[in-house]
């Protein structure tokens, strides 16, 4: 069967850039091992924060405030709400690089973050306990994105368009010639004359099939649900958060739907193969006793767990993304590496993936993303 453009991968990114390509008209099919949105990849979980003042650096602001604008557009076409204005507090000592950038990117933008000292977060929201020499950043206008729904979204309208997604048909071999591509599944052959590749922590294996080796690390991550006193943690009650602590930066969300509170820690994590089953939520010694250290210090209203899970993130070595056309085929798109931060641009990372493979170049400024860092 041929087709305009392939897009291997219909996760987080790759569902986006099926949309956005969907809409040029072009014959577009998606593949993906399994049935998106599904447990065995980076992207279930049912949420994941969106913040506009970036922690990580004020370079990422002008790429997840094109992606805001497009969750807003999803939210429109889909008719579903996706996005909960929770409002988000990071959470750190002032001096510290990701409470710099948020002050950084906030006075850049113009964003409104209401910077206040601990006692003030406390008096605010009784449910955390912080230290003294802690300063909480509080951005209003950012919150919550419902991840599994937002992809559900995206395949449905995606699937209007025309395009066609094949689930369970994991890509076994990826080669070009003469610019034309081929793919094998276990089942079929397809031909396309471009390629998405949006593999998540399986992009490594992928790209080796065309001659390119990224330094892609995927690694095992755990997260879990607490009990928590809705009167306290109810989300039109407390924000998303972010707070870096001396023993590591933990996030986590207020409970919606009665689910309870969720956190999870972002540094750290085991390196593992995506092939390889994964130890469960518990199987790990410290998988419960870190978060609970962590709650019981910083937010200790919150009583017994309910359950955890385990994810993947797939680490780039300065854990910015890769989104770049491939160094020696320019009908070739990649969007790999998002190192656990990526699902709230997954909107504009598909936008620029599909302007990648349309024109070359995308209208937001990617070049922080390119290949030619890691040289
Ligand atoms: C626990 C956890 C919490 C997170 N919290 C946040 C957060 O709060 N905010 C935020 O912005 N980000 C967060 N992230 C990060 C974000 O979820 C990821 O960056 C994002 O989901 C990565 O998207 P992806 O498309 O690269 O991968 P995925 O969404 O995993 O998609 C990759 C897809 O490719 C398919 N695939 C792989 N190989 C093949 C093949 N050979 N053939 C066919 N299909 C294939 C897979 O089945 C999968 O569906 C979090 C991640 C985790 C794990």
């Amino acid at each position: 069967m041929n087709y305009d453009v392939i897009v291997i991968g219909a996760g987080s990114m790759g569902m986006a850039a099926g949309y956005y390509l969907s809409k040029s008209g072009k014959k577009i099919l998606l593949l993906d091992s399994f049935n998106p949105p599904h447990n065995n990849g980076s992207h279930h979980g049912e949420t994941r924060i969106i913040r506009y003042a970036y922690g990580e650096g004020e370079e990422y602001v002008p790429f997840v405030l094109r992606a805001k604008e497009l969750w807003s557009d999803l939210e429109k076409s889909s008719g579903k709400q996706l996005f909960l204005q929770t409002g988000v507090i990071n959470v750190g000592n002032e001096e510290s690089d990701f409470i710099q950038n948020i002050i950084s990117s906030s006075k850049k933008y113009s964003l409104p973050v209401d910077i206040m000292d601990s006692k003030e977060v406390q008096t605010r929201w009784p449910g955390f306990s912080l230290p003294n020499n802690y300063i909480g950043c509080f951005e209003p206008t950012s919150g919550v994105l419902k991840c599994e729904e937002s992809i559900q979204a995206y395949q449905e309208l995606a699937e209007k368009n025309g395009a066609t997604i094949i689930t369970y048909s994991r890509v076994r071999n990826i080669s070009i010639k003469n610019e034309k591509v081929t793919i094998l599944t276990d089942e079929h052959k397809f031909c396309s004359e471009a390629l998405v590749v949006a593999a998540g922590a399986w992009t490594g294996q992928l790209l080796s099939m065309l001659d390119l080796e990224l330094p892609l690390t995927p690694v095992r991550k755990t997260f879990a649900w607490f009990h928590a006193d809705e009167k306290v943690y109810h989300h039109t009650k407390f924000p998303a958060f972010a707070v870096e602590t001396s023993q590591g930066m933990y996030y986590g969300f207020p409970s919606i739907d009665g689910a309870g509170i969720k956190v999870g820690r972002h540094d750290g994590g085991d390196p593992i193969s995506p092939d390889e089953s994964m130890l469960a939520f518990g199987e790990v010694e410290a998988d419960k006793g870190d978060l609970e250290n962590y709650l019981n210090k910083y937010i200790p209203g919150i009583q017994q767990l309910k359950y955890g899970k385990t994810c993947m993130y797939t680490l780039t070595p300065d854990e910015k993304f890769i989104i770049d056309l491939h160094p020696n085929y320019s009908n070739v798109a990649i969007a790999a590496g998002f190192s656990g931060h990526g699902f709230k641009f997954s909107s504009a990372v598909g936008q620029a993936l599909s302007n990648l493979i349309i024109s070359g170049k995308n209208d937001v400024d990617i070049s922080q993303f390119a290949i030619n860092r890691f040289k």
